[in-house]
């Protein structure tokens, strides 16, 4: 019995690569410091994994920015206008990334998606015709060596050949199919490497498997690796799989030249009724992913044990593994000081993983673990209750009726309703909630959480900041103002602290893209609003102004999805409960003469099921419902904002529709504009603000820039339905760009008014 990690976090238990990256983008630092902060890193993660006695360790899962990019930067996917900037190899990556605005000229970056079903984000990597697809880079081969000297032999991870081409955007003329010959031999080039340095494992990780597959897909498939594999001597070869199963041709991929195969077994239920149907060869190694990377509660051994015997009694050669990398949870509970041992018992980060891993493996060769002191402390705490029990959330649950799922009257009569009552002009201005968290902010924030500020001082600090606020935004003349989001964190962080239920970490970042960490909150227990939230802040920004303020709230859904789930309780009970609970906020914001409220629903799309067959029965049918369960008690006149990071949704527009929002923003502008035409098809009812530019970069839009994307959206978006508005929050950009930016945003909206 052996054990593999699939990839390990990379930001630093204490966010070190994040801090040394934005040095150096401020040029604080110079590219050797940064450089040395990685390898650094590099060497604590192994030596981590090593000293926790895990066979198979990754290198390469390690990135500056993000995975997707490295492989793309590794076989030479560079589009021309970045390669045209002339910067250092570094600088050229990053601006792939972030984009560059400097001396040697002005490009975006590239567009940023979600990583299937998690709140991580790639970067997707772009296609032109002329491009020359070769193996150009050696990171992984100089991560190996890197380990190598340290003693720790590591296996070599990279995104597979077929997730790579699912992933790219094609922007010329050439298509998949196209370059799917010069991909298979970059890769053959790179197992020649692997084979020459004398590399014992590599992984390639392939996702995009537990995607649905038509016959095309396969035998796309199988066209890369037949081509691949034709090049393996020595190395042996492990495909690995997460987020799902492969239950479109689990039989095929078994019979493939394959050394190992990573299933699963968590997200993959099915992954184990495949295994049980069709076996498993006795000549390949089965990866089995029972710890999962996602979540994290501790593994409840005894069905994790039933299950690895099973294995072993087919006489499978099992490897105990992640079920996915562990990127997608925080470090280490030791750095966990507030949360008492009631609490932190239950839990697993990723170091905390590693020592599960070990005590399963050791567990698993015993003959009989029941007697085994870590089988048996482990079997108490999932024996004992766990007191999480709200006997009033669960009483206003069961009250819930249809009735309270449906907002009156109609939409369509709501808009013209709205339009009288709100006076906007057309092409309405507003921001999507956050303006800069500038470090004045951030530093009062943690003051006061300290204690070292008095509420008071704290309070009125923020008010001074909402104050300054308004009246820029007036002054600039924006139509739908915001108060600006200075007292949260984070979206989903600031809700769980006045919500019931919650619990809160104080180190335990994950990565969400580049150097952006968050830090989750995880669902302890029923969850209900112990006490107003947001009131007092929108209250205050409506009092200085006669526009109107957008009241801002984070949706269910949202909440939900970035947040550590229970596992105790259905995903759709979860999602109610905390439904009510911002629906009690809404109302309040209501009754306080907040006119207009934004309840975002960024993440809505990320949870999506990987399979198009789940998606109504597995989560649109309870998501959408809970989020019209949080606005179906406001007046006609009130208007409902939905904001969605990433347009995505192009097929479940009628989902997004459903929702019932008067108004949804999102993102537009990094992203191809195939979104509108969408929109148009379907009738799409609700109100739009595609984001005229990106504020996931410093760039600044022109003001001819916007106008032209108004017109775009003009020729696709009713008049009467357009708004305008950036992307998503402002919290992470500075001040001058933002400033600057929105200027040139109502100015644009100005121009289309006179000319549309
Ligand atoms: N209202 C939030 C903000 O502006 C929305 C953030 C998001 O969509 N991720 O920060
Ligand atoms: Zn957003």
């Amino acid at each position: 019995m052996q054990t593999s990690v699939i990839g390990f976090p990379r930001i630093g238990t204490l966010r070190e690569l994040k801090f040394a990256s934005e040095k150096y983008f401020k040029k604080e630092i110079s590219e050797e410091e940064l450089l040395q902060t990685g390898k650094e890193l590099r060497a604590k993660h192994w030596n981590t994994q090593r000293q926790a006695g895990i066979d198979y360790i990754s290198c390469n899962d390690f990135s500056y920015y993000d995975m997707v990019l490295d492989t793309a930067v590794l076989f030479n996917l560079i589009p021309k206008r970045y390669k045209e900037l002339n910067l250092s190899d570094l600088d050229t990556y990053f601006a792939m990334a972030r984009g560059y605005q400097g001396t040697y000229g002005d490009v975006k970056a590239l567009a940023m998606k979600k990583w299937f079903n998690t709140n991580y984000h790639y970067i997707v990597p772009e296609i032109e015709d002329d491009m020359k697809i070769t193996l150009a880079g050696n990171k992984p081969f100089e991560e190996y060596k890197e380990a190598k000297a340290l003693g720790i032999e590591t296996k070599p991870v990279i995104i597979g050949a077929y997730t790579l081409l699912k992933l790219c955007r094609y922007t010329g003329k050439k298509s998949l199919q196209d370059i799917a010959g010069s991909v298979a031999k970059a890769y053959q080039a790179f197992l020649r490497s692997c084979e020459e340095i004398g590399i014992p494992w590599i992984q390639f990780d392939e996702p995009a498997l537990v995607q649905d597959m038509a016959q095309e897909d396969i035998a796309l498939f199988r066209q890369l690796y037949d081509a691949i594999l034709s090049e393996k001597r020595k190395c042996h070869v492990l495909l690995q799989t997460y987020f799902g199963d492969v239950r479109d041709f689990y039989q095929e991929l078994l019979a493939m030249p394959f050394d190992g195969i990573g299933l699963d077994l968590i997200e993959g239920k099915k992954n184990v009724s495949l295994i049980e149907e069709y076996g498993f060869p006795q000549d390949k190694r089965l990866f089995a992913g029972v710890i999962n990377g996602k979540n994290i509660w501790k593994n409840h051994y005894e069905p994790t044990l039933r299950m690895v015997k099973t294995l072993q009694a087919k006489n499978i050669q099992c490897v105990l593994s992640t079920s996915c990398s562990l990127l997608h949870v925080p470090y280490t509970l030791k750095h966990e000081h507030r949360l008492s041992k009631h609490y932190t018992s239950y839990f697993a980060f990723a170091e905390e993983k590693l020592d599960e891993l070990a005590q399963l493996k050791e567990l698993a060769q015993c003959e009989d673990y029941h007697a085994a002191s870590s089988y048996q402390e482990n079997k108490k705490l999932f024996e004992q209750a766990r007191d999480c029990v709200n006997e009033a959330v669960h009483k206003r649950l069961s009250r819930i009726t249809e009735d309270d799922y449906i907002r009156k009257p109609s939409r369509s009569k709501r808009q013209v309703l709205q339009k009288q009552k709100l006076a906007l002009p057309e092409f309405p201005t507003t921001t999507i909630g956050s303006f800069p968290q500038t470090n004045d902010v951030k530093a009062k924030r943690s003051s006061y959480r300290k204690g070292e500020v008095s509420e008071t001082e704290y309070k009125e600090f923020t008010k001074k900041k909402i104050a300054e606020c308004v009246r820029w935004q007036e002054g600039i003349g924006l139509d739908v103002l915001v108060h600006g989001e200075y007292e949260r964190n984070d979206m989903v962080e600031y809700f769980g602290e006045a919500l019931g239920g919650f619990l809160f970490t104080e180190k335990a970042w994950v990565q969400s893209y580049g150097t952006r960490c968050v830090k989750p909150p995880i669902i302890w227990g029923d969850v209900y609003r112990e006490k107003p939230i947001t009131i007092e802040w929108s209250v205050y920004a409506q009092s200085l102004t006669n526009k109107a303020i957008k009241g801002m709230l984070t949706g269910p859904v949202t909440i939900l999805n970035w947040s550590f789930p229970r596992e105790d309780i259905s995903i759709k009970e979860s999602i109610s409960q905390i439904a009510l609970s911002i629906r009690d906020e809404v109302l309040d914001l209501e009754k306080n003469g907040i006119k207009i409220i934004q309840i975002d629903e960024a993440a809505l799309r990320e949870k999506l099921p990987l399979r198009k067959s789940d998606w109504k029965k597995e989560y649109l049918d309870f998501a959408i419902p809970a989020f019209r369960l949080t606005h179906s008690g406001v007046r006609p006149e009130t208007q409902i904002h939905t904001h969605m990071c990433y347009s995505e949704f192009t097929d479940i527009i009628p989902a997004i529709d459903d929702m019932d929002a008067d108004v949804i923003t999102f993102e537009a502008s990094r992203s191809d504009l195939q979104i509108l035409t969408s929109l148009q098809e379907h009738n799409f009812e609700t109100e739009v603000g595609p984001g005229v530019y990106d504020i996931h970069s410093p760039r600044v839009p022109s003001v001819e820039e916007i106008v032209a994307a108004l017109h775009t959206m003009l020729t696709k978006i009713d008049r009467t339905k357009l708004w305008v508005n950036p992307d998503c929050g402002l919290k992470t950009r500075g001040i001058p760009e933002t400033e600057e930016s929105l200027t040139h945003m109502v100015e644009a909206a100005k121009v289309i008014r006179k000319d549309a």
